[in-house]
């Protein structure tokens, strides 16, 4: 009976260090991205629901990934040209787009830009949320490398309809998935622009999954997003260097863009 005790209490210990082990494992570092919005006054949006829903999409990105989205402001945009936008890909869409962006002091980071309408040439219904990013050979974007000078400044960008402001009276009807608030749609979008990709995920259960199922990301994700300022560096470089090798001996079609 005796010899046990020391065995027991060596147990007891070794439970006890994996237990404060645990307890002490420090958090990944913060990973901070700036974010910058854009948003109409001719519209159901307003300033006290854009910032609402930039916050509920900074806890998604802190809790799940140990991102810091860090708000850059707030900008207002009253011209009446960019009330309603050109959500395509032709010269108008991608002028549109940069022309909010542009609108008051410099956008740093990733922009949201909040818009009435979002109108676009091979689309008809009006529901669109949509991220813009450059795509290449090794991720998928709705952006792409033949037309690299002309759509460049539109990475990084994403639009989002009015039909998700939670004051317009057709909310409900465009609004289906019963685990998500319907801020949540701006988490999703932020997913597309800091993954740098227009996928989604096959499975369901977390937000980039095609019905948005959990207000979370997956591990990989995480770890994608959480390198997103190094990754942007290696894009741009090496979008840059792909596209002067294009212009020197590409005769390719352009793609078919997969919308
Ligand atoms: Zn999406």
């Amino acid at each position: 009976m005796k010899s046990r005790y020391p065995a027991l209490l060596l147990c007891a210990l070794t439970i006890l260090g994996n237990l404060s082990a645990w307890a002490e494992k420090p958090k990944p570092e913060l990973i901070e991205v700036p974010v910058s919005i854009r948003y109409v006054a001719q519209s159901h949006w307003t300033e006290a629901e854009v910032l609402a829903r930039f916050n509920n999409a900074a806890w998604i990105f802190r809790q799940s990934c140990g991102i810091q989205l860090n708000l850059q402001g707030v900008v207002r945009v009253e011209d009446p040209n960019l009330q309603d936008i050109n959500g395509g890909f032709n010269d108008q869409g991608i002028k549109d787009k940069i022309a909010l962006k542009e609108s008051g002091p410099a956008a740093k980071g990733v922009t949201l830009l909040y818009v009435r309408k979002v109108y676009h040439e091979e689309n008809t219904f009006p529901l669109v949320a949509q991220a813009y990013v450059l795509g290449d050979r090794r991720s998928p974007g709705n952006l792409y490398l033949e037309e690299f000078p002309r759509v460049q400044k539109a990475h990084g960008i994403a639009v989002l309809s009015e039909h998700y402001s939670t004051s317009h009276p057709q909310f409900a009807t465009y609004f289906h998935s019963p685990n998500l608030t319907p801020y949540d749609v701006d988490a999703h979008e932020l997913g597309h622009l800091l993954l740098n990709s227009t996928d989604h995920d096959k499975f369901p259960g977390n937000l980039m999954s095609i019905n948005g199922a959990e207000r979370t990301f997956k591990q990989g994700q995480c770890e994608r997003m959480r390198t997103y300022h190094e990754r942007e560096h290696v894009l741009k470089r090496q979008l840059e260097q792909d596209y002067s090798r294009y212009m020197r001996n590409s005769t390719r079609r352009l793609r078919a863009r997969p919308w």
